[in-house]
C-alpha cells in the first residue's frame, strides 16, 4: 500500500496508500482539498460532505475528540443493498419464493441504530433477531410492521417464552429458534396454556466448517445448534404435542465473517438436506434462515483471509439461491422463504470512530548529542566510527556491532561507570547508525529479518485521545484490523511511520496491525498549533457494545448525521459522552460521598495552615468541575 518515496505526491498516492477505494465499498473517498468525504446517492444525486465539516460542526456544538460518528444514508443503503442483492438473485435464478432480512440486534443494540433499521427497513419489511429477553424487549417495542419478522434465538425461560408468544398472538410474526431439546417442553406448556399456535425453527449444527476467526467455533465445534440425534428428539417432542405444523424454519448460523464463499455454498447444500429431512417428517417448514456470516472486507483486499472476504454481495445472495435450488428441487421440496441475520455487513460501515492526535515519540537522533567527548568511553568512539564506515556490503555487521557497543555502554552505566551524558549519546549515535541502515535497506541484495524489521522499531508512537478498549475492542480482543487513516492533511506526502497508542497507560492500549498486513501507518508531521484527526473506519458492528470501562475512559461522544441531496448534512442525534461522574457511579461511587469526603480532606488542609480558604474555594471548584468533565484528554 505504500507509494513510491521519490515520485510527486498526488491526491492517487494518498488513495492508495490508505488503500480506501478497496474497502470504503464507494462510501468514502478523498477530496481534492486532501479531504475525506462520506458519499451518498439521493434520488439519484451524488451527494458528498466533508468529515473535517463534521468535525467543525461538532466543535460548534462542543462535541469533542474522540467522537463516533453515525451516517444514516450508509446505514439504510446498506439494508437497500442487501435486499435488493437478495430479489435481484431470486429473480435471476427463478426461484420460487422471496427474501427476508433480520438484523441481529447484538451487533448493534443502540437505539438510534435499531430504531433507523426499523423505520427505514419497513419498506422491505426487514426484521429483528433477539437472542435475549431484553433485546426481545427491544424488538417488540420498536418494529413497527406486523410483517417483519422477529427470530428468538438464544436460551428462553418461561419469561421470554411468554413475551413471544403474546406477540404472535397480537399477530405478529415471532419465530422461537430451538437450540437445545430440553426447551420444548416448556414451549409446548405454555403455548398450551396461552392456547396460542407457536412459530418454531429449529438451529442445526452443520458439519461444515469455514474458515476466518471463527474457524474452531464452526463445524463439530460449535457450541450451538442441534445435532441430528437432537433434531429428531425436537420433532419426536413435537409431534406427540401435535405441533409438528408449528415447526417451519430451519436455522443455521455458521459464524461471523466467513472469508470464503465456499463455505457458504457448503453450508446453504448442508442445512437444506436437513431441510428435506425435516419436511419428509412431517414439519410444516416454509423458512431457511442462514443466520450471520456475510463478511465486510476490512482490508479491501478481495481475499480469503479473516480480514477479507472472496466474494461480493451479489455472488453471497446468488451463490446461496443456487445451492438452495440445486438441494431442493431434484427433491421437489418447494423453495422456502430466504432469511439471513447479516449484522456486520448491516451496520459496519455506516460508523466512524474520529479522534485527535495528542502527541508523538520519534526515535530521531538529537542533533546536540551526537559527539562523543575526548575523554569518552572507548564503546561510545567505536559507535560513532560506525557511522563513518557503514556501507552496503556491511550492513549486517556494523548492526551487529552496534548493538554491541550500545549494550556495553548500558552495562557500563548500570555499574556506575558511565554517566547518564554519555549513555545518552550512545543511545543518540545508535539510533543515527540504525536510521542510516534503514536509508541503506533498500538497496541492500539480502537482509536479515530483524534488520529488515527496523522500520517498525524506529517507528514513531502517536499518541491518540482514545480509549482502544473503549472505541476499538475487537483490535485488542480478537486482533480485528480496521481502515485507519488521517481524514485531512491528505494534499500532503505523510512523511512518518507510526503506530498508534491510546490513552490507558496500558500496555495492549495500542494499534499496531493495520490493512495490507502493515505494523505501521503513514502518517503526517503534526502542526503546532494545529489537530490532526484520525478516522478509524467500518466500526458499527460489535464495537459499541462490546467496549469497556478500562482505566474508566467511558463512552465517548456519539453524533447521528443525515446528508441532504444538495450536499448539506444535518445533525439529527446527539449523546454527549460520559461524564467523570457517570463513570465513577458505574463501578459503584456516591460521588456525593466522594465530593463530602473531599470536603472534609480540604478543610483539614486549611485547619493545618497549608492553604487559604480562598485556595480552598478554588480546589473544591476545580473538583466539581472535573466530575462533570469529559473523561478523555480535554483541550482548553
Ligand atoms: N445470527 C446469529 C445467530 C449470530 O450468532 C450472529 C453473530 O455471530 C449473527 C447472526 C450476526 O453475524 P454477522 O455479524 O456475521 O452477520
Amino acid at each position: 500500500m505504500q507509494s513510491a518515496a521519490n515520485a510527486p505526491w498526488t491526491i492517487e498516492s494518498a488513495e492508495q496508500t490508505y488503500g480506501i477505494h478497496d474497502w470504503s465499498s464507494d462510501y468514502f473517498d478523498i477530496a481534492e482539498s486532501g479531504e475525506v468525504m462520506v458519499k451518498s446517492t439521493i434520488n439519484g444525486t451524488l451527494a458528498k460532505i466533508s468529515l473535517m465539516d463534521v468535525i467543525k460542526g461538532m466543535a460548534e456544538r462542543d462535541l469533542h475528540m474522540p467522537a463516533l460518528l453515525r451516517i444514516e444514508n450508509i446505514l439504510d443503503h446498506r439494508i437497500s443493498a442487501i435486499n435488493t442483492a437478495f430479489q435481484n438473485a431470486i429473480q435471476g435464478a427463478g426461484y420460487q419464493n422471496s427474501y427476508r432480512g433480520i438484523f441481529p440486534i447484538k451487533v448493534n443494540q443502540q437505539a438510534q441504530v435499531i430504531e433507523e433499521i426499523v423505520q427505514f427497513g419497513e419498506r422491505y419489511d426487514h426484521g429483528l433477531e433477539a437472542g435475549s429477553k431484553p433485546e426481545l424487549i427491544i424488538a417488540l417495542a420498536t418494529q413497527k410492521s406486523e410483517h417483519s419478522y422477529i427470530v428468538c434465538n438464544g436460551y428462553k425461560d418461561e419469561e421470554f417464552i411468554d413475551l413471544g408468544l403474546r406477540a404472535i398472538q397480537m399477530g405478529w410474526k415471532c419465530f422461537f429458534v430451538i437450540e437445545t431439546p430440553s426447551e420444548v417442553p416448556l414451549i409446548i406448556k405454555r403455548a398450551n396454556e396461552l392456547s396460542v399456535r407457536p412459530m418454531l425453527g429449529t438451529r442445526i449444527k452443520l458439519s461444515t466448517r469455514v474458515e476466518g476467526h471463527w474457524q474452531n467455533d464452526s463445524g463439530d465445534g460449535s457450541i450451538f445448534g442441534l445435532n441430528s440425534l437432537q433434531l429428531i428428539d425436537v420433532i419426536d417432542q413435537l409431534r406427540s404435542a401435535k405441533m409438528l405444523d408449528c415447526l417451519k424454519m430451519l436455522h443455521f448460523h455458521l459464524g461471523s465473517q466467513i472469508p470464503s464463499i465456499y463455505n457458504i455454498r457448503q453450508g446453504a447444500q448442508e442445512a437444506c438436506r436437513y431441510y428435506i429431512s425435516m419436511v419428509e417428517e412431517g414439519a410444516a417448514m416454509g423458512y431457511l434462515d442462514l443466520g450471520g456470516g456475510l463478511a465486510v472486507d476490512y482490508e479491501g483486499a478481495q481475499q480469503r483471509t479473516t480480514n477479507s472476504k472472496n466474494y461480493t454481495l451479489d455472488e453471497y445472495c446468488s451463490g446461496i439461491v443456487e445451492a438452495v435450488m440445486q438441494t431442493l428441487d431434484p427433491e421437489n421440496v418447494p423453495h422456502p422463504i430466504l432469511m439471513s441475520e447479516s449484522g456486520r455487513a448491516t451496520a459496519a460501515y455506516s460508523s466512524i470512530f474520529l479522534f485527535n492526535i495528542l502527541d508523538v515519540a520519534h526515535f530521531d537522533p538529537i542533533a546536540s548529542l551526537k559527539e562523543p567527548e575526548p575523554d569518552s568511553d572507548e564503546k561510545l568512539k567505536n559507535l560513532k566510527e560506525l557511522l563513518g564506515i557503514l556501507n552496503l556490503k556491511n550492513i549486517q555487521e556494523c548492526y551487529n556491532d552496534a548493538n554491541f557497543y550500545r549494550d556495553e555502554i548500558r552495562q557500563l552505566f548500570q555499574r556506575g561507570q558511565v554517566a547518564l551524558r554519555e549513555r545518552a549519546t550512545a543511545e543518540n549515535l545508535y539510533l543515527e547508525v540504525l536510521q542510516k541502515i534503514q536509508q541503506l535497506a533498500p538497496d541492500a541484495d539480502t537482509l536479515s529479518e530483524e534488520v529488515q524489521d527496523l522500520t517498525r522499531s524506529l517507528s514513531d508512537t502517536y499518541y491518540g485521545n482514545f480509549s482502544v478498549f473503549q472505541s476499538l475492542p475487537d483490535s485488542w480482543a480478537i486482533n480485528q484490523v480496521f481502515p485507519i487513516m488521517p481524514v485531512h492533511r491528505l494534499k500532503e506526502r505523510p512523511t512518518r511511520e507510526a503506530t498508534i497508542a491510546d490513552l490507558t497507560c496500558d500496555c495492549d492500549g495500542k494499534l499496531d496491525r493495520f490493512i495490507g498486513g502493515e505494523s505501521t501507518l503513514p502518517l503526517h508531521q503534526l502542526i503546532e498549533g494545529e489537530d490532526y484527526y484520525l478516522g478509524a473506519f467500518l466500526v458499527g458492528a460489535y464495537q459499541e457494545t462490546l467496549s469497556d470501562l478500562h482505566n474508566l475512559f467511558g463512552d465517548t461522544n456519539v453524533v447521528s448525521i443525515r446528508i441532504n441531496e444538495d450536499s448539506s448534512f444535518d445533525f439529527v442525534h446527539e449523546i454527549r459522552g460520559d461524564s467523570i461522574e457517570d463513570v465513577l457511579t458505574y463501578v459503584e461511587y456516591d460521588t456525593r460521598a466522594m465530593k463530602e469526603q473531599f470536603r472534609r480532606t480540604v478543610e483539614g488542609a486549611v485547619r493545618d495552615g497549608k492553604i487559604s480558604v480562598q485556595t480552598r474555594q478554588e480546589i473544591l471548584k476545580s473538583f466539581s468541575e472535573s466530575l462533570t468533565g469529559y473523561t478523555y484528554y480535554e483541550t482548553n
